[in-house]
């Protein structure tokens, strides 16, 4: 301060230089004082990592974590292997992850090959404390699993109905580790199948009352069979220039098939998807409006295989079925 007040005796241009190297100090302290700040609270990951009587409990995705959580409430503490806009199908093992799934009591994963990564699959695959999503649903539903190209398509998840399903393998697993609390957790689960009924009779209503000339959906790879089936009124209004795992690789034929479906059904809207490249449908719309054709790529993406970031409208399962099934409507208008 007693610096500060000699720079009345300086020329107009040091005081600026000074005022400017004193604010310039404050905001350095105080950016340094939030840092130390955050430091000292304890991340999701090291809380995650102590003992605290609850069930430790890490779920490849964000789709199957909310399920969960929903599930086991304050009896858990869970965590989310792949995160953000991360791919699952291709997801290889990063530094800090063995410690993940040996500290992890359960781990649930979605399985049918969507984490076919070596790294990751390996230390699923044959693992007692690991329990497969889909393979509880093909044992119970087999005819529902859907196979493309000879590979099982992952992607159950987008059919709500089928997903709301996998409460029995999470309350079951649950209530093995801690068997006190399984009315609690029997309870939960009932709450939560019932609210994804009631969102699944909820988004076949709203799908319903659109045109079925306007029903087709072309995304970027081929993560919406399930969801086709269930709300569109079959597999076959649902197409993607990519494969069952976003692949970019796109030959010309992909394109020209995906032009004549856009010819055939006279569809005008392509919709990306929220954490996979938008080249296949940027080449598509290129030669769609090179033949005198043209589409739209939608402003908003869908959400295939990741949820949207914290504070978007859709980051949990149910505000990521309701935005996905809103940008289509509002598409299809
Ligand atoms: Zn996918």
């Amino acid at each position: 301060m007693k610096d500060f007040c000699k720079i009345q005796f300086l020329s107009p241009r040091k005081q600026i230089c000074v005022r400017m190297f004193f604010m310039l100090r404050s905001i350095f302290i105080l950016f340094f004082a939030f840092l130390c700040g955050c430091s000292s609270e304890p991340s999701k990951l090291d809380s995650w990592m102590t003992s605290n009587g609850k069930i430790k409990v890490l779920s490849t995705t964000a789709m199957i974590d909310d399920i969960v959580a929903r599930v086991g409430k304050e009896k858990i503490d869970t965590i989310t292997l792949v995160t953000g806009d991360i791919d699952p199908h291709s997801y290889e093992l990063l530094k800090g992850d063995d410690e993940k799934l040996q500290f992890a009591q359960v781990i649930f994963y979605n399985g049918l090959g969507l984490e076919h990564g070596a790294s990751l699959r390996s230390r699923l695959e044959n693992n007692p404390r690991a329990v497969s999503m889909g393979g509880f649903l093909q044992q119970k539903h087999p005819s529902s699993i859907l196979v493309r190209d000879n590979q099982i398509d992952p992607h159950i998840w987008l059919d709500v109905a089928l997903w709301a399903d996998i409460v029995d393998p999470i309350v079951e697993a649950l209530s093995k580790i801690d068997p006190s609390a399984s009315a609690e957790f029997q309870e939960n689960g009932q709450v939560v199948k019932e609210e994804m009924l009631a969102l699944h009779a909820q988004m076949m209503d709203q799908l319903a009352k659109v045109p079925d000339e306007k029903k087709y959906l072309v995304t970027s790879h081929d993560a919406f069979n399930y969801f086709s089936r269930r709300y569109l009124g079959g597999q076959d209004r649902f197409h993607a220039p990519e494969g069952l795992a976003p692949d970019g690789q796109l030959s010309s034929h992909d394109i020209q098939r995906i032009m004549d479906l856009l010819n055939r059904f006279r569809i005008t809207v392509l919709f990306p998807e929220s954490n996979v490249s938008k080249d296949s449908l940027k080449k598509i719309a290129a030669a769609s409006s090179e033949k005198g054709t043209p589409v739209k790529i939608v402003g908003e993406p869908l959400y295939a295989d990741a949820l949207g970031a914290p504070g978007s409208d859709a980051d949990n399962y149910f505000k990521m079925m309701n935005h996905n099934v809103r940008v289509m409507i509002d598409a299809w208008k």
